[in-house]
């Protein structure tokens, strides 16, 4: 391969350099490969090994062609491997003195572990750098067109993740108090227990045509979305057919669709409705 090839070119900055025996934990993003950061760009040109996770796009991997690249995952069919040995064996290929680049679907920090990895590492005496990405809640949102901010709708965005330690539904989060506070919720890992959870939402007082957006494989050509209620929300997942991974979330914020789903106006369609939360006057207007 050729130089420009294999060293795909970043702007000009003072990057980090990577040092031998580092480990780079580095969110990856939703999918889409553009949606990596600069500083991961950086760590796959020099890593020796790259870690990966099973929400890890291929054609990212691709880009550290000079890298071993390890499977680390828990899903995909795959076999799983579990936290602790994944967290050693990022132990033992720092202190081989390999240039370690461990990535991680979205965020590291968000609902990914990134926290206990870094604090192995750390108390192996392992030098750490934390590269942030961004979290599917976010970015795969916006790429189905919900804000997780809109200011007619929210004051707050919650993130919730729909399995705890045990898989079940959190038996630690108040839904009672979630279902009253959270104007918009973000729920993560919430396809198996969608019916739970929203059974706790309406028991705690949500509506049950408190609108909901279901995102899978959001930001890869295979993105759907299912626009839906909390009362319909399980039934309608069921019927879709949609697999994880997948974002669900819930509250008013998912109306904007109707306006703002821009891959469907980039595909020739017209919006749905250019005022979904009835505001009667122009957006520019506040
Ligand atoms: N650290 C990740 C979250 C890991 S937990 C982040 O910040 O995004 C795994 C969950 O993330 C999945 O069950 C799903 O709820 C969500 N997720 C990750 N990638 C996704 C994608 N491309 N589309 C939809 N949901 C995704």
């Amino acid at each position: 391969m050729s130089d420009s090839e294999t060293h795909l070119p970043l702007p000009k900055h003072d990057w980090p350099v990577m040092e031998p025996g580092w480990v780079w934990l580095c969110g990856a993003g939703p999918g889409d490969p553009g949606l990596l950061t600069l500083h991961a760009l950086n760590a796959l040109r020099q890593a020796d090994v790259v870690v990966y996770d099973a929400l890890v796009e291929d054609t990212i991997l691709d880009w550290a062609p000079q890298a071993e690249h390890m499977y680390a995952g828990k899903r995909g069919g795959k076999p799983s491997v579990k936290q602790r040995d994944i967290s050693l064996r990022l132990v033992d290929l720092a202190k081989e003195g390999k240039r370690v680049l461990r990535l991680k679907g979205g965020d590291p920090f968000v609902f990914g572990r990134g926290g206990e990895e870094a604090q192995t590492l750390i108390q192996h005496g392992v030098n750490v750098r934390i590269i942030p990405g961004i979290s599917a809640g976010i970015g795969g949102l916006a790429y189905a067109g919900v804000p997780v901010t809109h200011r007619d709708v929210n004051q707050a965005v919650t993130f919730v993740t729909g399995h705890d330690q045990s898989g079940e539904t959190p038996a630690s989060l108040n839904w009672d108090a979630l279902a009253k506070g959270a104007q918009v919720l973000v729920i993560y890992m919430g396809m198996k227990h969608a019916d739970r959870i929203a059974n706790a939402l309406m028991a705690g007082g949500k509506p049950a045509d408190e609108p909901v957006a279901v995102v899978s494989q959001a930001t890869t050509p295979d993105q759907k979305v299912l626009e839906t209620t909390l009362g319909k929300m399980a039934a309608d997942i069921e019927a879709s057919g949609m697999e994880p991974p997948a974002i669900v979330c819930v509250g008013r914020a998912v109306l904007m669709r109707q306006v703002l789903d821009w891959q469907a106006l980039a595909r020739g369609e017209t919006p749905r409705n250019l005022d979904p939360l009835g505001r009667g006057k122009p957006a520019e207007q506040a």
